[in-house]
Order: structure tokens, then C-alpha cells, then sequence
């Protein structure tokens, strides 16, 4: 067995997804809003037409609803298990031997961690001090390893900030391979780039519905160049999003104003936990244009500060270890105004503690 498994790809970490079961959740992203009942109970009587002895069919409505958003073309969209899936399908399209990814880091992991899987060799780009991007440092790897795929996260998980907009246009424009603009947190950011599609034949647009209220559903979508579109549907697994996920989808696109209204509500707090952080001692937060705070421990061990936070029935992540610039970092979640309150409440009283000398 030895001898045909990938025994290189023993070297990556598996993804571990922590037991979440009676604990505040803050470490993923995800909307806390469920569905009012009136809109669940309107959903729930669209999933009982469905008939699941059956393929899913091509999702006509629910394709022309993300065309109409996006601005596109049917045969400009592609639709992915999580826009995951689709990341991992670009990986694919460019797969050729000796091929390289390319993205700022630190960013979003799934890029790595996916074109490794590929067989791709990926190139991290470290970002500047204050998150900004080293426009000199990536367009001499551009120019020296000539990237297939760059994957630039606009705005930027786990910073959480935008980045320069003549910058971005300088990557794009140096780019011989695709660019990915992924746009995972638009709810929660001033600006998007669909309008590039338009000029410029070699970006691909990103976006998912996990940060808005439906992580659990995995739907991403991704608007390319038809010429681009045509290579993933070579690709793509005929079914790869089930009839459950697409009727949903469409039921909450066509309430999108709610979706929309939720992560308006997630801003407001957002910036009143960005206040309240802000008081802490010992502590500093980063501005953030998503719907999760950045913060960085300077008296206090992140690792420890995360086991504490666990004990006291909340969950969130540590970034630490991750990357040189996430020393002591962790990332946080926006909840419901109570679950944002008690965590406040809560570190600060950690912080209260003897830190450490660091
Ligand atoms: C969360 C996230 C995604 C993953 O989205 P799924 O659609 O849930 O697979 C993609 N890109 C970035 C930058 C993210 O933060």
C-alpha cells in the first residue's frame, strides 16, 4: 500500500472541526441568525415538494438568480459544494506538471492546503506589517515562477482588511495566469470587484453563501470568462450540488433583503465589539471590513487564552502558529449582541490575570 499511497500529503494537517456542542460559537464565520419561523415554515413546505428520488435538475431559477447578482452570463457560472469545491476545481483546470499557485499570506489556508492536494506547488507571498500587500515581492515571484492561479481574499481572511485598490489592479494587470478575487465576506465590505470581469478575461469572481446565513447548505459560485467556465465543466462532478442545497438557495435568494438586513445587524455589532476590544488592556484589534475581529494578545498566551475561553463555553480560533505575522493572534466571530457581550465580559476577566513575559 505503501508504495501507491500520497504518503507526501502525510506532512499536511488534517482540517479539524471542533466539537461545537453546547458552546458559544465564534470560530468559523458563520451568520448566528437562524431563520425567522414564518420563513422556515414557507422553506420547509418547498423542501417537502421535492422529489429525492431524483437527480437534481439544472437549477434554471436558481442559476439566473446568482447571473442576475454577478452580472453574467449562464455560461459564465460555475456553482461549487462551498466555493471550496470551486477553488479546488481552478486547481484543478491548471494542473500541469510543474504548475504554481500563488497568494498573499496570511490568507485564506484552503488555498494551500488545496493546490498542494492538487499536486500544484503553491508560493505565500507574506503580506506587509500592517497587513498591506508587498506589490514588489509578488510581482517579482509573478514574473520569476509565472503563477497559473493567484487567490487574492477581497477583504482578507483573517486580517479582515481591504486591500489597496491600485495595488490590486497592478497584480491583475502583471498576471499571466487566472486571479481569483474571492469575495467570501461581501455582506460585510464597501466594495466588490464583478465589474473586472468585464475588463479583464482572466479574473475569476468568488463568493459563497456560508457568511450570510447558510454555511451549512455549501453553495459557492464563481463567475469566469465562458473560456474559463467551459474547462470546469469538464471537470465539475455532474451532481455536485444536491437538490436540498439548490431548493434552499433559491428559496433564500429570493429573501434576500432578509439576508441582507442580518448582515447589517452583524455590522452594527461588529463595530460595537470592535469598541468594546478596544478598551481591553493588552490587547489590540485590527479594523475589519468581514464579519470577524482580529486580535493580537500582547501580555497573554493566545493558546492558553483559547483553553480558558473553551472552559467558559466559548469557542473561537487560534491563529497563532500559523504565521509570523498572527503571533499571539486570535480570530473572533461576530455572534448575537448577548453571546459578543458575555465574551466580552469574559476576556476581560482573563486579561485581569497575570499575564506572561513575552
Ligand atoms: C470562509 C471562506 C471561504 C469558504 O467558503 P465555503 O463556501 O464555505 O467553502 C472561501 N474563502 C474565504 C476567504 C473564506 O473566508
Amino acid at each position: 500500500m505503501k508504495t501507491v499511497l500520497r504518503n507526501e500529503l502525510l506532512a499536511n494537517p488534517v482540517y479539524v472541526v471542533p466539537d461545537s456542542h453546547g458552546l458559544i460559537k465564534l470560530d468559523a464565520m458563520e451568520s448566528p441568525f437562524a431563520w425567522p419561523g414564518e420563513l422556515a415554515v414557507s422553506w420547509q413546505a418547498e423542501l417537502a415538494n421535492l422529489q429525492l428520488n431524483r437527480y437534481p435538475d439544472p437549477m434554471p431559477e436558481l442559476r439566473a438568480q446568482l447571473c442576475t447578482e454577478l452580472r453574467v452570463q449562464d455560461a459564465q457560472l460555475v456553482l461549487g459544494n462551498g466555493s471550496d469545491e470551486l477553488i479546488q476545481l481552478l486547481c484543478m483546470a491548471v494542473a500541469k506538471p510543474g504548475a504554481c499557485v500563488m497568494a498573499p499570506v496570511p490568507s485564506f489556508s484552503m488555498y494551500r492546503i488545496i493546490a498542494q492536494a492538487c499536486g500544484l506547488s503553491f508560493i505565500g507571498v507574506d503580506l506587509q506589517a500592517d497587513f498591506g500587500l508587498s506589490v514588489e515581492a509578488m510581482l517579482a515571484a509573478m514574473a520569476a515562477q509565472q503563477p497559473a492561479l493567484i487567490f487574492l481574499a477581497v477583504p482578507n481572511n483573517p486580517t479582515g482588511n481591504l486591500w489597496d485598490e491600485a495595488e490590486l489592479q497592478t497584480i491583475v494587470e502583471a498576471a499571466t495566469g487566472l486571479v481569483v478575487i474571492d469575495e467570501a465576506y461581501i455582506a460585510y465590505s464597501p466594495r466588490h470587484y464583478a465589474a473586472w470581469l468585464g475588463r479583464y478575461p482572466h479574473v475569476v469572481i468568488l463568493r459563497t453563501l456560508s457568511k450570510v446565513g447558510l454555511a451549512g447548505i455549501r453553495l459557492g459560485y464563481m463567475a469566469a470568462s465562458a473560456e474559463v467556465v467551459q474547462v470546469i465543466e469538464r471537470i465539475r462532478l455532474p451532481y455536485n450540488i444536491n437538490a436540498l442545497t439548490a431548493v434552499t438557495a433559491r428559496f433564500a435568494l429570493q429573501h434576500k433583503q432578509h439576508m441582507q438586513q442580518q448582515a447589517q445587524q452583524v455590522l452594527l455589532w461588529r463595530e460595537q465589539l470592535y469598541q468594546q476590544l478596544l478598551t481591553l488592556p493588552a490587547v489590540r484589534v485590527w479594523p475589519s471590513h468581514t464579519n470577524f475581529l482580529l486580535l493580537q494578545l500582547q501580555q497573554h498566551d493566545a493558546s492558553l487564552m483559547v483553553t480558558q475561553l473553551h472552559q467558559a463555553g466559548i469557542l473561537i480560533k487560534k491563529l497563532h502558529g500559523s504565521h509570523a505575522l498572527l503571533s499571539q493572534t486570535l480570530r473572533i466571530s461576530v455572534g448575537l449582541l448577548e453571546e459578543n457581550q458575555r465574551l466580552v465580559a469574559i476576556l476581560s476577566a482573563l486579561l485581569a490575570q497575570p499575564g506572561i513575559k513575552m
